[in-house]
């Protein structure tokens, strides 16, 4: 789906109009209510769709609900990351409640729910986040099909500081293209978010039914099967401030100055934001944790502006390449050269093959590599300096650039709670397609992509140190499950 950027027709302050695109207009207008439809961005502050939405609603004069479609785990979810969305979700409604505005769960894909729940309503807007994957793109375009004639239909983007559409109208090439396009609209973009105001007209329409959180969860779970919860990191808003700058741990409050030196050395993980969770399931927005570094470079200049790097430039690169390339997680996305380069050292022998059922269990003769599965497999987010070695070296052993692809990214969606995310898949085809990397000298297996090796990881830093950290969470992980089945950070958000 390509839309044309098309501003609405009025004025719809304070969210800036650029990040804004009409997929459908409305005829004839009609003042019924505003839904936002809340995928992407699961969080009521510094929210821009929501922000839109309100002031839609406001200009008027109807109300505004939002409603969150509940999809069969989509793009394949396991337990670990629907049980973290599902307790955030539960968080999310009590706070939407207190700003006087009502939460629908609807049980389905969006446009499988979204017009029969509309046409109930008369509502006369729908507000959507925005996602550069296929199936959310998909699922937009069927919804400008099947909705009726008189709901207007927006996109927001309310993941990315400056929206993807504005930054380029083209995939990008690297970091080094995408960067200075980004810079050069920060001043517009990266703005102070209003307060949200209270609802212009109170809900009087359908109440949304009770959810019973607990029994939803449990029935979800169980039928999202086998990768569990993890205990480590609590889901929610509220939780993902406190890990932003939580006074006790909060990353800018009491780590950040170690972030440039030390966010490369698997052994001191806490160097790292920890973030991405949240980030992923918009528990947090991006643009409120670079408005808070923002505020911090004066004291720790180098640190913030590698953060800044991450956060935006990185991340932002990724939205770009899924949005731009259809291709996003296939050797089809690859450029030219890398293509060749695989395509021509695709037979090369390999010293080792391992099938993916092998590599799944860690059962490979590299500790470190087995010991990067085992940290993704047990704590749920792995180190990110290990997941480029990880990815690179499933190339080495696997029958080729497709198939270990595939095997990377079924991997790293499985067990990541930061998974099934366009950083996940332009990380994947990072470390083994080359994209947004230079070609490098040619060697077997690898041909021109950059090659990582134990050896370099050894310089680097303590390898041992990190195998034997691993086996110990792994331990303690082990342990805490054969005590209790509910793990701290779940047991917290039922609360
Ligand atoms: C093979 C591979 C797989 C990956 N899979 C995922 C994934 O499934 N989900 C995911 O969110 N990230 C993924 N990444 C990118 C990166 O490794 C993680 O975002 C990072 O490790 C998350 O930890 P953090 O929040 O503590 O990172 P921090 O270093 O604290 O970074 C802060 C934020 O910046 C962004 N960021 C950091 N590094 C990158 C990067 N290389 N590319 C894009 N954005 C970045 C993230 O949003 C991150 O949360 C992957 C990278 C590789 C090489």
């Amino acid at each position: 789906m390509a839309p044309a950027v098309v501003a609405p027709a009025t004025t719809l302050a304070p969210c800036h109009l650029g990040r804004v695109r009409v997929l459908k207009p409305a005829s004839p207008s009609r003042s019924g209510p505003v839904v936002y439809w809340m995928f992407r961005d699961q969080r009521s502050a510094n929210n821009w769709a929501l922000v839109h939405a309100a002031a839609l609603a406001a200009q008027s004069d109807a109300p505004l609900a939002v409603a969150f479609c509940l999809s069969h785990r989509f793009l394949g979810a396991h337990a670990r990351q629907l049980g973290f969305m599902l307790r955030g979700l539960r968080h999310l409604s009590g706070r939407l409640a207190a700003l006087g505005l009502p939460f629908f769960l609807l049980r389905g894909d969006a446009p499988d729910t979204l017009p029969g729940f509309l046409s109930r309503l008369g509502a006369s807007g729908l507000v959507a986040d925005f996602s550069p994957l296929r199936p959310v793109r998909a699922w937009k375009d069927s919804l400008c099909e099947r909705l009726p004639a008189a709901v207007a239909f927006h996109e927001v983007d309310a993941h990315n500081v400056v929206p993807v559409w504005i930054t380029s109208d083209k995939l990008e090439y690297s970091a080094k293209t995408i960067r200075p396009k980004i810079h050069r609209l920060l001043t517009e973009y990266l703005v102070e978010f209003p307060q949200l105001p209270p609802p212009a007209v109170p809900w009087i329409g359908e109440a949304p039914p009770e959810i019973d959180w607990d029994e939803l969860i449990d029935e979800v779970l169980r039928e999202a099967g086998e990768v569990p919860e993890v205990g480590w990191c609590e889901p929610g808003e509220e939780a993902a401030m406190e890990a932003l700058m939580g006074r006790k741990d909060g990353f800018l409050t009491r780590r950040l100055k170690h972030y440039d030196s030390d966010r490369n050395d698997p052994m001191k993980s806490r160097a790292l934001s920890g973030l991405s969770p949240y980030l992923h399931f918009g528990q947090i927005s991006a643009q409120r944790c670079a408005l808070e570094a923002w505020k911090l470079r004066k004291s720790c200049r180098q640190s913030v502006d590698t953060f800044l790097e991450e956060l935006i430039v990185r991340r932002e690169l990724a939205d770009n390449f899924c949005y731009y390339q259809p291709h996003y997680d296939s050797l089809q996305g690859a450029w030219e050269w890398a293509r060749k380069t695989l395509i021509d050292h695709a037979a090369d022998k390999r010293e080792h093959i391992y099938t993916k059922e092998k590599l799944e269990k860690a059962e490979t003769a590299d500790p470190l590599w087995n010991a990067s599965q085992l940290e993704m497999v047990y704590h749920g987010k792995m180190h990110g300096f290990m997941r480029m070695y990880w990815a690179k070296k499933i190339l080495e052993w696997t029958n080729g650039p497709e198939e270990a692809l595939s095997i990377a990214i079924y991997l790293n969606d499985k067990y990541e709670l930061d998974g099934r995310d366009p950083s996940g898949y332009v990380g994947c085809m990072w470390s083994i397609c080359g994209v947004h990397d230079q070609g490098w000298k040619e060697r077997p297996v690898f041909g021109k992509i950059r090659y990582m090796n134990y050896a370099g990881c050894k310089r680097k830093f303590n390898v041992d140190g990190y195998i034997a950290y691993v086996k110990k969470l792994v331990g303690e992980t082990k342990k805490r499950k054969s005590d209790d089945h509910t793990c701290p950070a779940v047991k917290r958000s039922k609360t």
